[in-house]
Order: C-alpha cells, then structure tokens, then sequence
C-alpha cells in the first residue's frame, strides 16, 4: 500500500462529486493496444489514417478490410480490475460519471452505469444516406459476406458509430464539458492527455487525481499522480476502501 495510493483513496471519499476520465492505459491489461503509446501494437500501421473519414469515403475497400480488422482487435474482451474497481466506486456514489475515450464498451460490461463515450462504441452503425441505425454484428456480416463496402436495404452505405479523425466531436461531449465543470475531483486513468479537445476537460475541474504508467502534461497540475497500472493500483485501492468501511 503506497501513500499516494491512501491519498487517492481520502480525496475520493472527500469529493462530493467525482468525474473519472479514462483512456487507453485502462483497457491494455484486458488485451487491448494502445495504438497511441510508446508500444503500441498498432505503431507501425498509422491507424489515424486508416480509420479517418479520408479512408472510409475515398478508399472503402482499405477501411472495410484493414480498418475494420482495427476496429475488431477491441471486441470480445473482459473488462480488468480497473474496470471493475470504477464499477464498484459508482455503485458506492464514490465515482459519478466515467468520460471514457475508449470504443470497446468495458465500463458498460463491468457494470458502470453512467458512461460518457467520446470516440463512440462498437455496438452499432448507422447508413449515411437513410440514417438508420443497425447493429455493428450486420455490418461485419455483410463485409463477411463480400460486400464492400457494405449497405443499408436503401443502398446507403454502413459506417461504423465511432468517431473517426476527420468527424466532429460527439453531442456527448458537451456533456463531458458540464461534467468536468462540476466535479470537485477528476480522476484521470490510463490516458497520457495527449488527444485534444478531450485533453482540456481536466482543466475545468476543482482538482486532479492520475494514476498513468507515464507522465501527463497536467503532472505539475495535479494533487495526486500515481505512475503505474491501472488494475495494480485499483486493486490497492479498493483493498484499502474496503478496510476502512
Ligand atoms: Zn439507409
């Protein structure tokens, strides 16, 4: 049990209203690269070009093949005991809202209720013509099943809703903004704070908690900064919470 852990633990239960924001670093012990960090499975393959607008408008076959195959290395994975950990904060209004960067859907699956998703899911996709929403499964049967790219029964193309680089920020984010203003702590977890706008909402909060494996630009910022695995630190954690109930 290290002190800053025990430090992290007070402000918690000091906070009247705390907003945890993840990314990557929370889902890499469930299976999951960060194609974004220094050892990014996805480095060498520049999936910010891959999955971009650019590719899904000019270049469907590349985006139904090669991104696609992206996009299905984050399904079927367990949530961790980060996860779970966030799960158990909210259950016990220790945590309120999670603002999460990630599409692979974990916080729903470990039980969190209130889920901010900014990048979008895997669940669904919806038709650039019609607007119709259908279930992410359909668009990999029809790619599946050859059709490139593949298509609504009104002959619109299916697109997977996440947000790729080139679209504009979800509605959600407005409400990830509103959150960050309200919280008395943000508990930052597995993101290096890199990818804007979402980078910005730490510095609307009354305080900063992180727990990174590296440092973020908002280190000199924040109360506590713990620089170590999200499910090794979570687990501490809740060990301790639990001796103290
Ligand atoms: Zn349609």
């Amino acid at each position: 049990m290290t002190s800053a852990v025990r430090a992290l633990a007070h402000a918690l239960k000091r906070s009247k209203y705390t907003v945890v924001l993840t990314g990557a670093g929370v889902s890499t012990e469930s299976g999951i690269p960060d194609f974004r960090g220094s050892r990014g499975l996805w480095k060498n393959r520049d999936a910010m070009e891959l999955l971009s607008l650019e590719t899904l408008y000019y270049r469907p076959e590349l985006f139904y093949t090669e991104g696609l195959r992206l996009l299905n290395t984050m399904r079927g994975k367990k949530p961790n005991a980060a996860h779970k950990a966030l799960a158990w904060l909210e259950e016990r209004s220790l945590v309120h809202t999670i603002i999460t960067q990630n599409i692979d859907g974990l916080h729903y699956e470990s039980g969190s209720k209130r889920v901010l998703e900014m990048h979008g899911h895997l669940r669904t996709c919806h038709c650039l013509e019609c607007g119709n929403t259908a279930s992410f499964q359909s668009l990999l049967d029809a790619v599946e099943s050859g059709q490139i790219p593949p298509r609504c029964s009104c002959g619109g193309i299916l697109r997977p809703d996440v947000v790729f680089f080139g679209d504009p920020m979800p509605p959600t984010f407005e409400e990830a903004v509103h959150e960050a203003r309200k919280a008395e702590l943000m508990l930052v977890v597995g993101s290096s704070l890199q990818v804007a706008p979402v980078s910005y909402l730490p510095s609307l909060s009354k305080e900063i908690a992180i727990v990174n494996l590296e440092p973020t630009p908002y280190d000199r910022t924040a109360s506590i900064v713990i620089h170590n695995k999200a499910g090794i630190v979570f687990k501490e954690l809740i060990d301790y919470l639990k001796t103290q109930q």
